[in-house]
């Protein structure tokens, strides 16, 4: 890919000279408009690209080369930090994005419950399981369809915008129909099937780190969504596996500042699967969010002892909104803030 920054007073002619030029030639293109200047990306063979010659056509400044293996990711190709709305709610700005509810969506009451709770407490997006990635076959799989249908009417009753995981290609549309954002489990991270699928559905997504992956390798599955065009794509750190075993994963902290430098996209951190225990989850969340975080993940069940999967890591709804209210005041310590939801009308 080479990366044909404009001048800042391009005019259109000269925009649409260089993508019909880049087209012509076969190459595919990303177009990236900044408030200052565009950035147009030409995507494919980059051995065939004159640069010189690019680099005399009017209205460029200059062409450079994304050497990194990820691309439209990368904050070469987009300096500025992407942000899009998900309901009343703009992730990536200055406000940080909570998303609570329980790992898996286990009866309409449990789930409408549980929503009304998290968004008493300060949520603002609700999550849960309706299609469980689990690692024993004999452990519960989830509700499927019917597990959908309790979420929409959980975000009839609360205006929270859902998110939900989405396990296969096939089940892409179906999940969309009702998710407001669709989530990549970590041992989906590198199912590039599925990546293409919700690539091209155009919807948010919010993507897991593999339990093993590298920073690199995580990026280039975001890129295989960012190639179809689907723009809004958040990155979620969920821990990666260790040797240590006093938490269920290791939460990797060093993730946040690093993806902030290499991409643009928004950073979103799971203390829950990121520590495996409760207990934990309130200092990893603080520590995100004086890392740099744009928004958590948290698991929230109103009696997790009865929960059916992973009640050892979630908080009582009265510990999260404790949570909520610490994560503010760190917030705004790093010149962010963590806006209040309207309360629920009675
Ligand atoms: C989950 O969010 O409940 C989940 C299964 O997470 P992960 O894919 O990170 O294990
Ligand atoms: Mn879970």
């Amino acid at each position: 890919m080479m990366i044909v920054v404009m001048q800042p007073n391009a005019s259109m002619q000269e925009k649409s000279g260089i993508i019909s030029w880049a087209e012509d030639l076969g190459f595919k293109i990303h177009l990236s408009t900044g408030s200052e200047r565009t950035i147009i990306g030409v995507i494919g063979d980059d051995r065939v690209i004159n640069r010189e010659q690019l680099e005399r056509m009017s209205g460029v400044e200059r062409v450079v080369p994304v050497l990194k293996p990820f691309k439209i990711a990368s904050r070469e190709f987009k300096p500025n930090d992407t942000q899009f709305s998900i309901g009343n709610h703009v992730i990536g700005g200055k406000d940080l994005i909570i998303m609570a509810g329980p790992c898996s969506v286990e009866s309409r009451s449990q789930i409408l419950e549980t929503a009304h709770a998290c968004k008493e407490a300060g949520a603002h997006i609700l999550r849960g399981g309706a299609f469980k990635p689990r690692s024993s076959p004999y452990s519960f799989q989830g509700m499927g369809e019917e597990g959908l249908k309790y979420l929409a009417e959980a975000r009839e009753q609360t205006g929270m915008p859902i998110i939900t995981e989405v396990m296969e290609p096939s089940l892409v549309p179906l999940v969309a129909e009702y998710a407001d954002i669709l989530q990549i489990g970590a041992r989906n991270m590198q199912n590039y099937a599925l990546l293409h699928a919700v690539g091209e559905s155009q919807h948010p997504v919010l993507l897991k780190r593999g339990m093993s992956s590298l920073i690199e390798e995580w990026l280039m599955s975001a890129e295989y969504i960012l190639s179809h065009g689907n723009t809004r794509v958040m990155m979620c750190e969920r821990g990666i596996r260790t040797f240590e075993r006093y938490t269920r994963n290791t939460f990797d902290i060093n993730a946040i500042p690093v993806l902030k430098q290499l991409t643009h996209l928004p950073v979103i951190a799971d203390p829950s699967h990121g520590t495996g225990k409760w207990e934990y989850v309130e200092s990893v969340t603080k520590a995100s969010v004086a890392a740099g975080a744009d928004g958590v993940i948290l698991e929230v069940h109103p009696r997790p002892e009865e929960a059916m999967s992973d009640g050892r890591q979630s908080l009582k709804p009265e510990r999260f909104a404790q949570l909520v209210r610490d994560m503010k005041a760190i917030a705004q310590a790093v010149g962010r803030d963590v806006p209040v939801a309207e309360r629920v009308p009675a």
